[in-house]
């Protein structure tokens, strides 16, 4: 279905879930910018609130998310604690300038923490940050749902869900640590619909050790039989070197690239051919999704949650190692939870690292976000001659299509859409940062 181009796919590159990267953030850039920033909100600016809660109650092998055991129950309330904490700095910070839209609870798994907990958590966040009406969307893993979790989902009118699933075939999950029998997420996808959950994502994975395609192929045909309204399909990215529990994962049982190819594109024309829409070539909707549907009127972007259609200029990350995106500036809280509670516990501001944004930021970050979302960028002549170079190849092979002042991807293309928008990635020409595979 597409061509395999190993040599185009070769370089690792961002997920392009902001521009510039992470790989760009610099001690330079902190609290006082984060402060600035946040005193430039106006009170008609919109807001999306990302709740970070880096606990779980079992650790998968595979797993590169900024997350613990949720062992020791002293840590969480601690924890908990300094949310509040820093909920209220960025409250007084606000002013009650801002509008909430939407708030999203990520990890970890924000069902680690007790249901209770939650709920005074959502409580303080609408109480001090005025959000009371917001659009809340919850990442849950499966294996800790349980019914005091059910009532508090449909109770605080949580709407959206994503559920980690990864794979359904037995033997694969326990290549990865993770073992959750099909039952048990057909119990949660029905709970979930009963507790008012109108919007439902798997996330799935390819390229997992011992994975083949007919493994695939039955992973896809549930998830469409149980008909989340969305679906992630991730590449697993094997990095054992910095992510030390990937070390427990056979390398030697992990799929070649051009089998990891192979894959995406059956489960690309699996989900396709099921009715899902195509978001970029990993991720899917239901027509009727909002998601979808932003994407066929083009109005797709990207955050740190990946692919979304909120269109809000600025998302407030709380917790540690939570990230916030402003019109000039992008800022990561303090990673360490022990020092990112004694930051809040000062009434100090938690942003650690970052970077600003300019000019050439934000046109760059622009094409980026076009090429990803809309599959076609526009630009003057002149930004588009300084990497006619660089687009050559792709060019050359079918994949891409350049006009004096468009570069739209081909159907074949769609695969390679990281690495064409690496090409108008200023920074990737000189800074080093440890990015995944294209596919
Ligand atoms: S439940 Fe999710 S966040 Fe937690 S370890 Fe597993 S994959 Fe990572």
């Amino acid at each position: 279905m597409w061509p395999y181009y190993p040599d185009l796919l070769e370089r690792p590159v961002p997920r392009y879930t902001s521009y510039p990267t992470a790989a760009e953030f610099t001690e330079a850039v902190g609290s006082s910018v984060q402060s600035a920033a946040l005193d430039a909100v106006t009170s008609h600016t919109d807001i999306s609130l990302y709740v970070h809660i880096p606990y779980c109650q079992e650790i998968c092998w595979y797993c590169g998310c900024n997350t613990g055991a949720a062992n020791r129950s002293g840590r969480i309330a601690s924890y908990l604690d300094a949310l509040e904490d820093e909920i209220h700095v960025v409250a007084r910070h606000l002013g009650g300038r801002g509008r909430v839209g939407r708030i999203a609870f990520g990890g970890g798994s924000p069902n680690a923490i007790a249901p209770l907990a939650f709920v005074r958590l959502l409580d303080r966040i609408v109480t001090e940050l005025d959000a009371a009406g917001a659009e809340i969307s919850i990442e849950l893993d499966p294996r800790s749902l349980d019914e005091a979790w059910y009532d508090v989902l449909r109770d605080t009118r949580v709407t959206r869900a994503s559920l980690g699933v990864q794979t359904f075939t037995p033997h694969i999950q326990q290549a990865i640590g993770r073992i959750q029998p099909l039952a048990m997420i057909e119990q949660a996808v029905g709970r979930l619909r009963d507790a008012g959950v109108e919007s439902l994502n798997f996330d799935l994975m390819y390229g997992l050790p011992h994975q083949h395609l007919a493994d695939l192929g039955t992973t896809l045909a549930e998830a469409i039989r149980l008909a989340p309204e969305r679906i992630a399909l991730f590449g697993y990215a094997h990095l054992p070197s910095l992510i030390a529990r990937q070390q427990r994962i056979d390398g030697q049982a992990l799929p070649d690239g051009h089998k990891r190819f192979e894959q995406a594109a059956h489960g690309f024309k699996i989900l396709t051919a099921a009715g899902y829409r195509a978001i970029g070539f990993d991720h899917f909707a239901r027509p009727s999704d909002p998601l979808a549907i932003a994407g066929a009127q083009g109005r797709l972007h990207r955050n740190f949650q990946g692919f979304t259609d909120d269109p809000a200029g600025v998302l407030i990350g709380l917790g540690a190692s939570a990230i916030s995106q402003f019109p000039g500036a992008i800022i990561q809280n303090e990673k360490m939870a022990g020092r990112y509670r004694m930051l809040v516990a000062a009434h100090q501001l938690a942003g650690r690292r970052g970077v600003e944004r300019h000019e050439e930021d934000h046109w760059r970050g622009k094409i980026i976000e076009q090429l990803l979302c809309q599959g076609e960028a526009r630009m003057s002549e002149d930004r588009l001659s300084r990497v006619r170079h660089d687009l050559e190849p792709f060019v050359e092979k079918g994949l891409v299509r350049c006009g004096p002042t468009f570069v739209r991807l081909l159907p074949a293309g769609l695969p390679y859409a990281r690495a064409v928008a690496s090409c108008f990635d200023h920074y990737r020409a000189f800074s080093k940062g440890h990015f995944s595979h294209a596919v």
